[in-house]
């Protein structure tokens, strides 16, 4: 237990009863999840009846990482997973009491708005069914069905769509499939109405930790309460100040509640942060102070002044991006040893600012990532095949059917689909169980049919086979055979005009393949943390299937790393760039909500608010240097429109003498540094 100052031991040596550590950013709260993690075990409890709920399944690896080196092999028994990991863990095993067989699936965004057109009929534009999917979402963020949905809803627009949320439950209920809200949504019904499922987890459950606990949204909460019953045996770290998902429902509540649900708690509070420079720290200080404060604290940093944090304007956004490349490659050539590409992060609100970024480190050939953009497996290929696995492990998943049954397009058209898909709504039958109805062949064309036909035998007998394939060889066999058979290369090229774009995709899917052949070698489960014993290409197939949705690769490869500030929660790097601090980026603009010209006051302060949280979180990622950057101008839309400098900037209150990064000094200091190091190489014989 070395490493760790008082108020940590403090948190980690009570184990007995509810714990919250309240305490504002790198003060060592997740650090304090994994010492109690190793704490818990040394006290006698089992690996496995610890469960340490992180926010992002990033976090979830970093943090069984850390734990193996605390606590060696032993950490891979401990249940290390989001909510929505947990949530699928517990609905496969006790799904079955809602009536949810063990291989349902679990849908994504684009499946969920297809079905929502698909409940009013089809006519609905993809914008619409957004905006359901958002108002269903967040009604069951709250924990509310279609039927309270509609006995709540408060006028004819609401009403609408709570009838269109009846449908859409019906048919999720009919494909045996889940959406993500769901996921925590079941899992806490279960618990919440059958007693025997609820007992089952409280005697597994010996201890329950939860990172960034003030992210939780109300159903979580209530998740969690139930998990850990009356004992209470539970650990919730968090930082009101660091609360960003607000828009999705995150509640700060859950702290409010916490000391109220719980008379017993223990509330701990940290004060060093151990992870900035003191310049940094008060800057992030400085900004976060105008936000009213919730729960009062404080923070220090012994870790010297530092470098003063600087402030980088540019003329625009590919300008922003230029100096950025400068502004790192400056820091590599300044130290000896450089620092390696992935001690640099460049944030920003937005995934599409990390365009011009992206395109001035290809071009000064820096390696890089973008992280909490679009994962692999949101990519097109990906879902393609994905379908397919789904498919294999759950027949009945219709928004899988028709996406294999057209990627490739299997000479299946539209019309004989369409004709399908109503036989098998009359004969209350998913599309693929349809195609073995002796009736069928009366209603579609030879043809059509025919295709159909092949379709399902080919499912059956890849399923069969994928069955009998062990091991990372026989399944990588299998998979190239596969795509050969299907003729999934060429689809690709057929349906780009591009032929880079294709082979770009290609080998996204080549990629993809190779990965699932190495864990068909049998490795700890990504997402989950639980050791997989996964031997067979199906059994591979069904954890990719049901965790590709929540799922992202992860890779420990020295590139710089792009991220949305929301994705670089809870994560630190030596070297920052905050790009976009421009006003109407972040904050972003806050009366633009057209039509609603009279919003209240209230709501525009508090986005504001949570608007400066997310600067704070941004600043407090940083170690040891950070830079802010703006733009004089911004494309908005075709048009180049004049900014300000954010707010922010100057709520940092940093000194003017040092803020402003000039770039002529910057190149000075390069030469300097180049003309010592050409000395020194001619001074030292060889
Ligand atoms: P955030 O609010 O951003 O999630 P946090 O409170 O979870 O931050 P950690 O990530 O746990 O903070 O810790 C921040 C950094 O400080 C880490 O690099 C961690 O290893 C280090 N650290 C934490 N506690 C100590 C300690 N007692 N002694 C030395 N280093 C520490
Ligand atoms: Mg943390």
């Amino acid at each position: 237990m070395s490493g760790l100052n008082l108020a940590q031991l403090q948190a980690v040596h009570y184990t007995e009863g509810p714990c919250l550590v309240l305490a504002g950013a790198g003060s060592g709260k997740t650090r304090v999840i994994t010492h109690k993690i190793a704490r818990l075990i040394e006290t006698g409890l089992a690996p496995r009846r610890i469960a340490a709920i992180t926010f992002t399944n990033k976090a979830a690896a970093e943090m069984r990482e850390r734990a193996a080196g605390l606590i060696g092999r032993q950490a891979k028994d401990v249940l290390v997973c989001t909510f929505h990991a947990l949530g699928v863990r517990m609905v496969r095993e006790d799904g079955h009491v809602l009536g949810l067989k063990p291989s349902f699936s679990i849908l994504d965004q684009d499946d969920v708005t297809g079905i929502l057109k698909d409940c009013a009929g089809g006519t609905t534009d993809l914008a619409t069914a957004r905006q359901w999917q958002w108002t269903i979402s967040n009604w069951k963020n709250q924990g509310w069905d279609a039927r309270k949905a509609l006995a709540i809803a408060k006028d004819d627009h609401e009403r609408s769509i709570a009838l269109i949320m009846q449908r859409y439950e019906e048919r999720l209920s009919a494909y045996q499939s889940v959406d993500f809200d769901d996921l925590i949504g079941m899992p806490m019904r279960l618990l919440r109405h059958h007693p025997e499922v609820r007992e089952k987890w409280q005697r597994l459950l010996g201890h329950v930790l939860v990172d960034e606990y003030q992210d939780t949204n109300a159903t979580q909460y209530e998740l969690l309460k139930y998990l850990v019953g009356e004992r209470a045996r539970f650990t919730a770290v968090g930082d009101d100040d660091q609360s960003i998902y607000g828009w999705r429902g995150a509640t700060l509540d859950n702290l409010k509640k916490l000391p109220q649900d719980f008379p017993q708690l223990k509330v701990i509070k940290l004060e060093q942060n151990y992870r900035s420079t003191s310049a940094i720290l008060r800057a992030a200080n400085n900004v976060i102070g105008l936000n009213p404060k919730l729960f009062p604290k404080t923070l220090f940093s012994e870790l010297g002044e530092g470098e003063p944090v600087r402030v980088v304007d540019c003329d625009n956004e590919e300008h922003e991006a230029e100096r950025a490349v400068a502004r790192i490659q400056g820091l590599r050539a300044a130290s000896n040893p450089p620092p390696a590409w992935k001690d640099f992060a460049i944030l920003y609100r937005a995934n599409h600012q990390a365009k011009p970024f992206e395109k001035a480190l290809r071009k000064a050939n820096i390696p890089y990532k973008v992280s909490g953009g679009t994962s692999f497996f949101d990519r097109a290929e990906i879902k393609d095949l994905c379908a397919w696995f789904r498919l294999w492990i759950n027949n009945d998943d219709d928004p899988a059917f028709l996406r294999a049954v057209t990627s490739p397009r299997r000479g299946v058209g539209h019309t004989t689909l369409g004709a399908l898909g109503e036989f098998a709504t009359q004969h209350k039958q998913s599309m693929f169980g349809a195609l073995f109805n002796a009736m069928l062949p009366a209603v579609i064309p030879k043809r059509g049919l025919e295709g159909l036909l092949e379709f399902g035998r080919t499912i059956n007998d890849l399923e069969h086979r994928a069955r009998h394939t062990h091991g990372a060889e026989n399944a990588r066999a299998f998979l190239a055979d596969w795509l050969k058979e299907i003729g999934y290369e060429q689809h690709l090229y057929d349906g780009e005009d591009s032929e880079k774009v294709a082979a770009a995709r290609w080998s996204n899917v080549l990629e993809f393949c190779d990965w699932m052949a190495q864990r068909a070698g049998g490795q700890v489960e990504e997402g989950t943390g639980l050791q997989s014993e996964t031997k067979s290409l199906l059994e591979v197939a069904q954890t990719i299937a049901l965790l590709s949705t929540i799922s992202e690769r992860e890779q420990e490869q020295d590139m710089v790393v792009l991220s949305t500030l929301h994705a670089s929660k809870g994560l630190e790097w030596p070297h920052v760039i905050l790009a976009g601090v421009t006003e109407g980026m972040l904050p972003f603009k806050l009366d633009d909500d057209e039509g609603r010209q009279q919003k209240v006051a209230d709501d525009v302060a508090a986005r504001l608010q949570e608007e400066r949280r997310l600067m704070y979180v941004g600043i407090t990622r940083a170690q040891r240097t950070l830079a802010v950057s703006w733009t004089k101008k911004r494309k908005k839309g075709r048009e180049m429109v004049a900014c300000q400098p954010s707010r922010f900037i100057a709520e940092m209150k940093l000194d003017a003498a040092t803020a402003r990064e000039n770039p002529r000094d910057k190149l000075r200091q390069l030469r300097e540094e180049f003309a010592r190091k050409a000395q020194a190489a001619a001074a030292t014989p060889d």
